[in-house]
């Protein structure tokens, strides 16, 4: 890309670098932000920057939040002893945003996958069965339908089916690989009902 000046080729490359972000999407954010006021590029870095800076895990359910405790943790209308298990904070809100689930989360960040070196130390697994030394009802198991996400789920219900507490698993129905954030708010919800005891 020579045929952009060095600080415009730099600006595209970091750009492309994001993910979903191809070279010509790159090149088109790269031309728009420098066609922006400089107050609001000024404001688009400083935001970038803050949000990177104070947003930390939820001391309860790992998920990604700006206080010490995450909004739907520090709710005291939602089902506490309900926990949804999920990989990350996309999927937790996929599950937000159909309005239906009452209950609490628990974010791994990350599934377990023997292929790429990821082992149950590697996610917030011990967080989780800290978690359930309290007064917890279900657990309801929604990592994605992938390999990684099919070998976190058996492992999960695995370490939970001794302490006696309810375990199941979102129903299939949700398309294998797929990602969960990807999936519309009806699928989501069958999913949740038809879920299944392991
Ligand atoms: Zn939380």
């Amino acid at each position: 890309m020579d045929y952009y000046s060095r600080q415009i080729s730099r600006l595209i490359d970091e750009l492309s670098a994001l993910p979903g972000i191809g070279n010509k999407s790159a090149q088109r954010l790269a031309f728009h932000i420098l066609n922006m006021p400089e107050d609001r590029v000024e404001q688009l870095a400083h935001t970038i920057l803050e949000a990177k800076q104070n947003v930390r895990y939820c001391k309860t359910c790992f998920t990604l939040t700006d206080d010490e405790e995450c909004p739907i943790c520090k709710n005291p209308e939602r089902d506490h002893k309900t926990i949804m298990v999920v990989e990350n904070t996309r999927d937790l809100a996929a599950y937000e945003k159909t309005g239906q689930y009452e209950g609490v989360y628990h974010v791994l960040h990350g599934a377990i996958s023997p292929m790429l070196g990821i082992g149950p130390n590697d996610i917030k697994l011990k967080e989780l069965m800290q978690r359930l030394q309290g007064d917890v009802n279900e657990v309801i198991i929604a990592t994605n339908s992938s390999l990684e996400g099919e070998t976190t789920a058996m492992y999960i219900s695995k370490l939970i089916k001794p302490t006696g507490i309810k375990v199941s698993r979102i129903a299939s129905g949700v398309p294998v690989g797929g990602d969960l954030e990807y999936i519309d708010e009806v699928t989501l919800l069958r999913a949740l009902e038809g879920r299944v005891e392991l």
